[in-house]
């Protein structure tokens, strides 16, 4: 069989290993080389132009149905539970906790669920809302599994490396919000970064509102693809009397966009996480569809302000 194999950036110093072991089973292995944050992202492109029979993506589980044979492989990783006894000190005020981590750590999601209870917490865990597959589990753009159970909890845990993951589900609930970084030796709330990314999106909104030309960001990842969107609104863009282009890249590189001189903003239909993460890449104000719908409506506002004055 014709295979191409795909990791993440963290798991791609596996993948020699990886295409050895197929290729002992007798097959014949390619490796992806491009870069790779998630399952919404497939090296669809590159199978077909391979033409091989099936795709093995390691390190994420299935995001959407695609009309491929694809293969998930999801990589458990064991981390260290050392930090848990500390965390209580930090957890002392509150007495129902939900409990939120990424794919690899999922199944140690019963061990902590157990300790905390055993420490006298209750443990609310979640359900995401989609994109992810399991209860607990968090995506950078799948929060529900923290956001839906908001408001039964008196906290929530973050168990995992890095803040990308957090900083979604922080953004999309009020409650404190601990983070255990147990690669790190880390233990820390987050709470204050909510007020600095509220501040930034206002900023964004603001220095657009004199914007004449938008941008529209469509991604033709898999998983992110969102063309319907980007139609909706460029009309709703149009109709405000502005101007507004569909912009297509599979990876959004934010040079050739700063290059794009013509467009005075950039919306993003593509990864959610682009319009958070990103924005200090760009120039140009780089907008989320909520953050553009907010600066269509204020715009007309001012509008009709000056029509009165
Ligand atoms: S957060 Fe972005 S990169 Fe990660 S799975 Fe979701 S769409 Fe893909």
């Amino acid at each position: 069989m014709k295979i191409l194999i795909q990791f993440p950036e963290g798991l791609k110093q596996k993948a020699l290993n990886h295409a050895k072991k197929l290729e002992s089973e007798g097959n014949e292995v390619f490796i992806s080389a491009s870069p790779n944050f998630g399952a919404c992202d497939l090296a669809l492109d590159e199978a077909k132009n391979l033409g091989v029979d099936k795709l093995i993506h390691y390190g994420h589980a299935e995001f959407n149905r695609v009309d491929f044979d694809v293969e998930y492989v999801p990589y458990e990783i064991d981390a260290p539970l050392d930090l848990l006894p500390k965390s209580l000190e930090y957890l002392k005020d509150f007495s129902t906790i939900s409990i939120v981590t990424t794919v690899q750590h999922l199944h140690q999601l019963e061990k902590l669920k157990e300790f905390y209870e055993s420490s006298g917490k209750k443990v609310v865990i979640g359900k995401p809302y989609g994109f992810a597959k399991h209860q607990g589990q968090i995506l950078g753009c799948d929060i529900g599994s923290a956001a839906s159970v908001d408001g039964k909890v008196d906290a929530h845990v973050y168990f995992g490396g890095g803040i990308f993951h957090p900083l979604g589900a922080l953004l999309s609930t009020k409650k404190p919000f601990l983070v255990i970084e147990p690669f790190d030796n880390k233990i820390e709330f987050i709470d204050a970064m909510r007020e600095k990314y509220q501040r930034m999106s206002k900023g964004k909104v603001l220095a657009s509102l004199e914007a004449r030309s938008i941008g529209i960001m469509v991604s033709t990842k898999n998983g992110q693809h969102n063309l319907k969107l980007a139609g909706i609104l460029k009309k709703k863009i149009e109709e405000s009397g502005l101007s507004a282009g569909i912009i297509v890249s599979n990876t959004f590189d934010f040079d050739s966009i700063n290059n794009m001189m013509e467009f005075d903003a950039f919306v993003n239909t593509a990864c959610p996480r682009i319009a958070i993460d990103d924005t200090e890449r760009l120039r140009k104000p780089l907008l989320s569809a909520n953050e553009l719908m907010q600066v269509l409506s204020m715009k007309k506002e001012l509008s009709q302000m000056r029509e009165r004055s």
